[in-house]
């Protein structure tokens, strides 16, 4: 943090952002529209968020990069994607070109790790405190803090013994690491273990996997895109947006517009599924059946075709049956895309070891130790995972109306409106909080932060000056928000530790963490209430000035 960063924290603003990631850069666009003063506070260096924190060899997005953004007219036009699915770097880029083309730079204090947020009910004012004690005070307390934020610590004894270096794929340092000729462990195989693994396995001298569920891994197919594509893409970007807003999951993609029962002849499906695997990463499940997450038997074949294809490709059959997942739907778990990560497995220098019935135990001083033997390692890569959607909120200690703790008041799991508010925290407002639209996040936020300037609009022109989510409105959308996941086959992921529920997380409560009737559904949502005067949020007003 510099001198001036220091000496000008003590502000009121009407606004205060925390994360200056996608998020937070949208919002502060978005207030700076609105006339508003603002400040984000960022932990980290720079702008990016998830990635500034998750620069892993091998981070890419699973979204195609062309709707992997937000809808500035004036930025689509001025942008070039190099890649299908753009790697870590050049989304981080993307963002600081979003802030510095909007000017919004300026308003990020960099290197502020914020602690405590807190509500004074007699003056409708927010107290944020930061790590080094700083204090900033504000009217309209923004989170956007990210889904996936805050990494799972290595749950293992022996940490601090190791003599090796260890890494969290979550929190990469920005120095680059050499794994040349280095005998190195990855623990876990999500879809951060997943894109990390190949680009290890091409320098190491040995990478050991370590893998307790297989995954149904999809191809992503990434490559680089050329001039006449992404003029054709430029050439009507409002079709493009037009395709997202209406798709389930935000994708610029059509529906597949079958059902399987539709197609009666196995082959047929296997050729649907071939060109789903050909087109790769989310468009097999989109572009295949439309009834995937809902159809146990749409679920079964595509769960086998993905399995016959781990068998072609991997040689070694024994490796090929571990790699193989069994006993939960495709989808249920959130489903990575990878290049050649199936193929890594063929690589001499790379093996797997399943830690589901040889679970590791401990790291010692030399490596890791499973119930069976004890490995030597000169470097582990935990890449374990995240404390998914409320982690980053409940880190922070946010009080709202009569000191009533967040993290108390969700000890059950969290209970929002719309994933924007939650009772008792007035002018909180969530950017993708908790129950908001599980899908191509760029896109939710781009309709959430717009949702928002109507709000404070709204206020504004009514003379409000606090707003909040009434219980009512909140417990019905914590039902539905269940009822919805419930009707999938997405609560089968539970039992398999995924991260939709919060079951990845030793001890976390279970409850769905996301609103899963798509993007297009949520949008209906939202707009439904701010057409009706927000209708489920209450407003008032303070009786007497603050004198701010
Ligand atoms: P994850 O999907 O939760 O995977 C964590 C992995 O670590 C799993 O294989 C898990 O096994 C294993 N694991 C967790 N705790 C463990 C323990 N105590 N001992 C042994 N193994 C353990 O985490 P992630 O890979 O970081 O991905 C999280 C989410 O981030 C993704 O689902 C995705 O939404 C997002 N992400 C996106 C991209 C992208 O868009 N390209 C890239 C990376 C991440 P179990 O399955 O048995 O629990």
């Amino acid at each position: 943090m510099s001198d001036q960063d220091k000496a000008s924290t003590s502000t009121h603003t009407d606004a205060l952002v925390i994360g200056a990631g996608f998020a937070g850069v949208r919002m502060l666009i978005e207030l700076q529209k609105l006339g508003l003063s603002a400040v984000a506070l960022e932990a980290g260096t720079d702008v990016g968020g998830t990635w500034y924190w998750n620069r892993y060899p091998g981070a890419r997005t699973d979204s195609e990069s062309w709707s992997y953004c937000f809808p500035f007219p004036e930025i689509e036009q001025e942008w070039d994607w190099s890649e299908r699915y753009p790697g870590q770097e050049e989304v981080q880029r993307y963002i600081g070109f979003v802030a510095d083309r909007f000017d919004v730079r300026r308003h990020i204090r960099f290197g502020h790790r914020v602690t405590a947020a807190t509500y004074d009910d007699a003056d409708n004012t927010w107290t944020i405190t930061t790590d080094d004690g700083n204090q900033f005070t504000c009217t309209y307390f923004f989170t956007g803090l990210g889904h996936l934020s805050v990494p799972q610590e290595p749950p293992y004894e022996g940490l601090d013994s190791f003599n090796g270096e260890v890494y969290l794929t979550g929190r990469w340092p920005k120095e680059k690491v050499d794994f040349t000729g280095k005998r190195v462990a990855v623990v876990g195989t999500g879809a951060s273990g997943i894109q990390t693994i190949p680009h290890v396995a091409e320098v190491a001298e040995h990478l050991t996997v370590f893998q307790r569920t297989p995954n149904y891994v999809m191809p992503a197919q990434n490559h680089d895109l050329d001039d006449e594509f992404r003029r054709k893409i430029k050439s009507d970007y409002a079709a493009v947006w037009n395709k997202a807003r209406n798709h389930v999951f935000g994708f610029p993609m059509d529906p597949a517009g079958r059902m399987y029962d539709d197609v009666e002849i196995d082959a047929e499906r296997d050729r649907i599924f071939e060109e789903g695997w050909r087109n790769g990463g989310f468009h097999f499940v989109f572009e295949t059946f439309d009834d995937l997450i809902l159809d146990q038997r749409s679920n079964d074949a595509a769960a086998e075709f993905i399995r016959k294809k781990i068998r072609e490709i991997v040689e070694d059959p024994e490796t090929a049956e571990l790699l193989t997942p069994r006993g939960y739907p495709y989808v249920s778990k959130r489903p990575p895309s990878g290049t050649n990560y199936y193929e890594t497995f063929n690589r001499d220098n790379v093996s797997l070891v399943d830690i589901r019935t040889n679970p590791i135990e401990a790291l010692t001083t030399n490596g890791l130790r499973t119930r069976e033997r004890e490995y030597e390692f000169d470097v582990i890569i935990f890449a374990t995972g995240f404390d998914a959607v409320t982690g980053a909120l409940n880190n922070i200690d946010i009080r709202g109306e009569r000191g009533v703790g967040l993290s108390e008041y969700w000890a059950a799991g969290p209970e929002t409106y719309l994933g924007i508010g939650t009772p008792g925290f007035p002018n909180m407002f969530m950017i993708c909080g908790p129950q908001s639209a599980y899908a191509n996040i760029p896109v939710i936020i781009e309709k959430v932060v717009e949702w928002l300037g109507r709000a404070l609009t709204y206020m504004n022109e009514h003379g409000y000056d606090r707003m909040q989510p009434t219980a009512e409105a909140t417990a019905r959308w914590t039902e539905h928000v269940a009822e919805i996941f419930n009707m999938t086959l997405l609560p089968s992921g539970e039992s398999f530790n995924s991260w939709y529920l919060g079951a990845n997380i030793p001890g976390k409560p279970r409850r769905v963490l996301f609103y899963f009737g798509g993007a297009a559904g949520y949008f209906q949502e939202i707009e439904k209430s701010a057409s009706h005067d927000f209708e489920g949020f209450e407003f008032s007003r303070l009786p007497v000035a603050s004198g701010r």
